[in-house]
């Protein structure tokens, strides 16, 4: 189980609003996309949710449970980005199991957790490489695998394949929805490439200078857009 309310968000960095009011609910095992232009909030906003940056009022509660001072590693929550560092010395097993290794989980265990998400990201024969052997969709693979070990309820995912070239994007956004389904985790996703929101999401939530403009399926925003920054976005004239 994994719902998650925002409750009149709000951030600001000094004397700028990032984030003006943001009210939002995510269903269990929902795959909500983020999208909205460079600049917008998207990933202040993630932050926030992940812990990682606090937010100047509102409140932030996972499954009912007000979570506004509960640190990030006590979320249940884990967090892909973009620029996701491997360490360059370690395996991609050492890498996957690292998190577990710090928490003091015996190496049984970690070896069986490792298998595990190695199994589901198609990674098993890579497990004794180094990140520089791998191309650049293993190494994704290999930072979600990472979040994958820790049981997470909710997944954060903040742009992670926009380092990608353009194939391997579609390929991964595949193995996205099928890592949702398998999983059967609440997913948050941010990305400001309309075709992935569109094929990706159960729900989509498009934010405007720290402002939620519109929330709605794929296809309420494509037929009924709020406005023109909306149509704009996502793709049907206004
Ligand atoms: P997005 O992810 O949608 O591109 P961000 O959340 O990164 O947007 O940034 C939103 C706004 O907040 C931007 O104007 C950015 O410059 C500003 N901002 C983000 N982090 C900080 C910070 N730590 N200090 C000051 N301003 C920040
Ligand atoms: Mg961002």
């Amino acid at each position: 189980m994994a719902t998650l309310q925002l409750k009149q968000i709000k951030k600001s960095f000094g004397e700028t609003d990032v984030i003006k009011s943001v009210d939002l609910e995510v269903n269990d095992r929902e795959f909500v996309v983020f999208v909205g232009p460079s600049g917008c909030g998207k990933s202040t906003l993630m932050r926030m949710i992940a812990g990682l940056e606090s937010a100047t009022s509102g409140d932030i509660v996972i499954d009912g449970q007000r979570m506004n001072e509960v640190g990030p590693a006590d979320r249940g929550l884990a967090m892909v980005f973009q620029s996701y560092a491997l360490y360059p010395h370690m395996t991609v097993e050492d890498n996957m199991g690292f998190s577990m290794r710090l928490a003091g989980v015996a190496k049984a265990e970690r070896r069986r957790k490792v298998l595990e998400a190695a199994r589901i990201l198609q990674l098993e024969p890579l497990l004794d490489r180094k990140p520089k052997a791998l191309s650049g969709g293993q190494r994704q693979r290999v930072a979600i695998g990472r979040a994958i070990v820790r049981n997470p309820s909710i997944f954060l995912f903040d742009e992670p394949l926009s380092n990608l070239d353009a194939a391997l994007r579609v390929q991964m956004r595949i193995e996205l929805a099928r890592l949702h389904e398998e999983l059967d985790a609440t997913m948050i996703y941010v990305t400001h490439d309309q075709i992935e929101a569109m094929t990706m999401a159960d729900k989509i939530v498009v934010l405007h200078d720290g402002e939620v403009e519109q929330v709605g399926s794929p296809m309420e925003l494509y037929h009924h857009p709020r406005n023109r920054f909306v149509a704009g976005f996502i793709g049907s004239p206004k």
